[in-house]
């Protein structure tokens, strides 16, 4: 960092400056050539289970400043320092058990449960199997003898199966297909590695931190519950779903006994949650905390389908991957098969339906309001830009489209009504001929949103 005048001329005294004026340093020796460099990182390693913390190598350093300064540094790795890394250390076990881990966010993550083990002066007795396919990959199972790894302070790893063809082996093993926390479907979305529990606003390896987004700024805006007082109110039961934070007014005696909470703060809560019973469409989206779903894909499904009902029954019939109203979910300009994936499998859980049912039972979520397009001449419309656009790039001819109340997609389908061509227009250019869709050249597209702005 800065100082504000040089420490001292060498590496060395400035260690030991540190030292003197009370901070603690790590054990560092001088060493007159590169054979003294490599003893000490002899000695070191062997002394390495005994410190009080884990290191996984150690750095050489020229010793004078000035020539610290000379060397300099290329990108961000200074050319005087160089870091020395000890082998990671391995031993091998027996895995007990496989267990499954469900993160904050829903992750599955399949942990080893070892027979206990020193590894480099630490007893280990868990390791990370990764995900699904580096089990199936090195055909781990219950039961095994198995390498594992250990290297500074990560968590160990199960290296590799040691095989014993007299060993009668366990079944392979088979990944779960739901959610051993809450019982949700687990899914493993295309591209992915991990399974994730489907189950987010029920599950309680994810309900903290669910209901915080829940309350979060963009979502339902509820400062009186901040981060602290969700993580209590979980804790004590008073709030285990989204809905809960609703029926909080039928403990409200519970609350306002509670340490830390004068009448004024219970008013002001109670307060802010009575108004937040009315909600736009857009913010209640985005409050499911639906992977892949922020505050502007919420937007989009708000602005799409306009009101809540309408939302669940489409998605609903999204479900099917061969339906108009998939093709019609994809093709939302911003919304691609990864995205819909993760609506959609929240859509099909069960138990987000309870809780989406619960909600709805308990709050007035408003439809999507929609600018005042009353005189646009493309209010509704659903226009695809194709081709480079002289005017204006294509973002801009997004928002301007959008301003005006039509609709951008990605694609060219028979529910498109315009397809603005631009310079060298494509295949979608073809295809909307193919499909008797309306194709304008760029003037013709700015003498129609030019009367509609003028309206
Ligand atoms: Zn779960």
């Amino acid at each position: 960092g800065e100082v504000s005048e040089p420490v001292a001329a060498t590496q060395w005294d400035f260690i030991q400056n540190l030292r003197r004026w009370g901070f603690q340093a790590n054990p560092s020796k001088r060493c007159k050539d590169l054979g003294q460099c490599l003893s000490y990182y002899r000695d070191t390693e062997e002394r390495r289970a005994t410190l009080p913390y884990d290191i996984d190598g150690m750095v050489y350093k020229v010793n004078r400043i000035d020539w610290q300064e000379r060397l300099g540094q290329v990108s961000r790795a200074p050319r005087w320092a160089i870091a020395h890394k000890f082998p990671a250390e391995k031993a091998q076990t027996i895995l007990n058990d496989i267990i499954i881990q469900v993160g904050r966010t829903g992750v599955l993550t399949p942990v080893a449960e070892l027979e206990p083990v020193t590894v480099g002066g630490v007893v280990v007795s868990r390791a990370t199997l990764h995900n699904q396919d580096y089990i199936a990959e090195k055909d781990i199972r219950k039961g095994d003898a198995v390498l594992i790894e250990r290297a500074g302070d990560v968590i160990p790893k199960v290296l590799e199966v040691i095989k014993d063809d007299a060993q009668k082996r366990s079944p392979k093993y088979v990944f779960p297909d739901h959610c051993l926390e809450c019982g949700c479907r687990a899914v493993r979305l295309a591209g992915e590695a991990a399974w994730r529990c489907t189950g987010g606003l029920v599950c309680p390896a994810q309900a903290v931190e669910r209901l915080k987004h829940f309350v979060s700024r963009g979502a339902f805006d509820l400062e009186g519950l901040g981060a602290k007082n969700i993580e209590a109110f979980w804790k004590d039961g008073l709030i285990k779903t989204p809905a809960d934070i609703f029926r909080l007014k039928d403990r409200e005696s519970d609350i306002r006994r509670r340490e830390g909470w004068g009448d004024k703060s219970a008013d002001n809560l109670f307060q802010a949650i009575a108004q937040r019973r009315t909600i736009s469409l857009e913010r209640f989206i985005y409050a499911l905390g639906v992977p892949q779903v922020g505050q502007a894909t919420a937007r989009l499904l708000a602005k799409h389908y306009s009101e809540l009902d309408g939302w669940r029954a489409a998605m609903d019939k999204a479900g099917d991957p061969d339906s108009d109203a998939y093709a019609d979910l994809i093709n939302i300009d911003g919304i691609g098969e990864s995205v819909a994936g993760d609506i959609l499998a929240f859509i099909k859980e069960g138990h987000n339906r309870e809780v989406l049912n619960d909600l709805n039972g308990l709050l007035t979520v408003e439809p999507f309001k929609a600018l005042d397009t009353a005189h646009s001449p493309i209010a509704g419309k659903t226009v695809v830009f194709t081709g480079a656009l002289a005017a204006m790039s294509r973002g801009e001819a997004k928002a301007r489209a959008e301003s005006l109340g039509a609709r951008v997609a990605g694609s060219v389908s028979k529910k498109t009504d315009f397809v603005v061509a631009g310079a060298d227009a494509g295949s979608k250019a073809k295809k909307a001929a193919e499909l008797g869709v309306k194709v304008l050249e760029e003037k013709e597209w700015l003498a129609l949103i030019g009367s509609g702005a003028a309206a």
